[in-house]
């Protein structure tokens, strides 16, 4: 039997998934330059893609067909020689439609394996929000600017031929960078794209993570009945009505909560979420009457708190506030829980004020990119930029 190569792309479902498909194809593309089989898919027949929920794409390489159709074999794979996330905030966990919980970002990764993240951000960030691992393994950071776009559309940020390089340097028994700038070559005629691929494996380096570094959290899970728990027939529960809230500080209930789906949080879902200043808030309701995921909870004294376990990040409220500066999208790289602002606000006013500065000032800016006509445009010379000097 000869060796196999399992590499995992993990992407936000719409956003990412023609820069996922682009780099899963073309490392199978670039693996033949070796004579190497190999297979690439996206994982999900089961599960729906909406916009940024975390999704995979696989390539699957061996050096023979027998030890591909083994590989093969698998729904997927059980363990990956690579796990590519190709945004940062993917590191505190992946929980899609196709499972129910919280499945860390490094859970496929074999022992020695390399996560590979495309990030702004140091090490540091990153294992602050990827879960602990019990067998050692890899992190290398592609320097550069998290690439978002639409369905049917691509950002040409060279972040596909800059992950390309990467695993020629990371995984070099796979192919080489030679071939991955011939793959480049003959499937886009550019040089520039092959040179960005050459820089990327020229500058890429990794840091060994032992199994006490990390998040050190339990990531969630819920429990469910078995086949033989289960009743007959089909009966779909409905959710709840919801409640009042209590106000932490003087006990009063007020306000309205509505109950959520218990059994899936959006907390991986965002790549940033929305900070309201509730000193200079004006109770328009705009907030809340235009979130699509009806995500806020209304207070006893008619403030508007996004609840973190239902926003999925999409910055309409930051939109159509009409206060200047009273919602703030920051990159959820900046956050560690998905506690309440206002409960927060509500406990210590000055604390919340000082923290409110430090979350919106402390990251690098993120943006999806769509909002309006012509900001993808914008963005790709600031993102070739910041991945030429790596
Ligand atoms: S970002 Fe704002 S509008 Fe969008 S889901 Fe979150 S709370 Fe709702
Ligand atoms: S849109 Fe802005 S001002 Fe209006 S309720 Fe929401 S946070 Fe307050």
């Amino acid at each position: 039997m000869g060796r196999l190569y399992a590499i995992e792309v993990i992407y936000r479902g719409i956003f990412q998934k023609q820069l996922a498909t682009r780099i899963t194809r073309s490392i199978v593309l670039a693996a033949h330059e070796e004579g190497k089989l190999g297979i690439s898919f996206g994982r999900y027949g089961d599960s729906p893609e909406r916009n940024g929920i975390p999704a995979k794409g696989f390539a699957i390489v061996a050096d023979d067909q027998l030890t591909l159709e083994e590989g093969m074999a698998k729904y997927e794979p059980k363990e990956v020689d690579v796990t590519i996330a190709v945004d940062d905030t993917l590191c505190k966990g992946v929980e899609s439609w196709a499972w129910y919980g919280l499945q860390p970002v490094n859970k496929l990764l074999k022992p020695g394996g390399t996560l590979l993240v495309t990030s702004r951000e140091q090490p540091e960030t990153i294992l602050q929000m990827a879960h602990r691992k019990e067998t050692p393994y890899n992190l290398a950071i592609l320097k550069g600017t998290v690439s978002f776009s639409g369905l049917w559309v691509y950002k040409d940020d060279h972040t596909d031929v800059r992950i390309l390089g990467a695993i020629a340097k990371i995984l070099p028994g796979l192919f080489t960078l030679k071939s991955v700038q011939k793959t480049i070559v003959d499937q886009w005629n550019d040089s520039v794209k092959a040179e960005s691929a050459a820089r990327a494996y020229e500058r890429i380096s990794s840091v060994a993570v032992r199994p006490d570094q990390g998040n050190p959290e339990t990531p969630y899970k819920f429990n469910f009945p078995k086949w033989h728990e289960m009743g007959e027939g089909i009966a779909i529960p409905s959710i709840p009505a919801g409640k009042a809230i209590e106000d932490p500080t003087t006990h009063e209930s007020g306000g309205f909560r509505p109950d959520r789906n218990p059994t899936f949080k959006k907390y991986t879902t965002r790549t940033m979420r929305p900070v309201v200043n509730f000193d200079t808030c004006i109770k328009c309701t705009l907030c809340w009457l235009q979130c699509p995921d009806s995500c806020f909870d209304v207070t006893p004294e008619g403030l508007y708190d996004a609840n973190m376990q239902a926003c999925c990040g999409c910055g309409v409220c930051e939109a159509v506030c009409p206060v200047k500066d009273c919602v703030t999208m920051v990159n959820e790289t900046a956050f560690e829980d998905n506690a309440s602002q206002w409960e927060a606000w509500r406990k210590d006013k000055k604390g919340y004020e000082a923290w409110l500065a430090d979350k919106i000032k402390s990251r690098p800016e993120r943006s999806h990119g769509f909002r309006y006509r012509g900001q993808y445009e914008e963005q790709v010379p600031e993102m070739l930029e910041v991945a030429r000097k790596g």
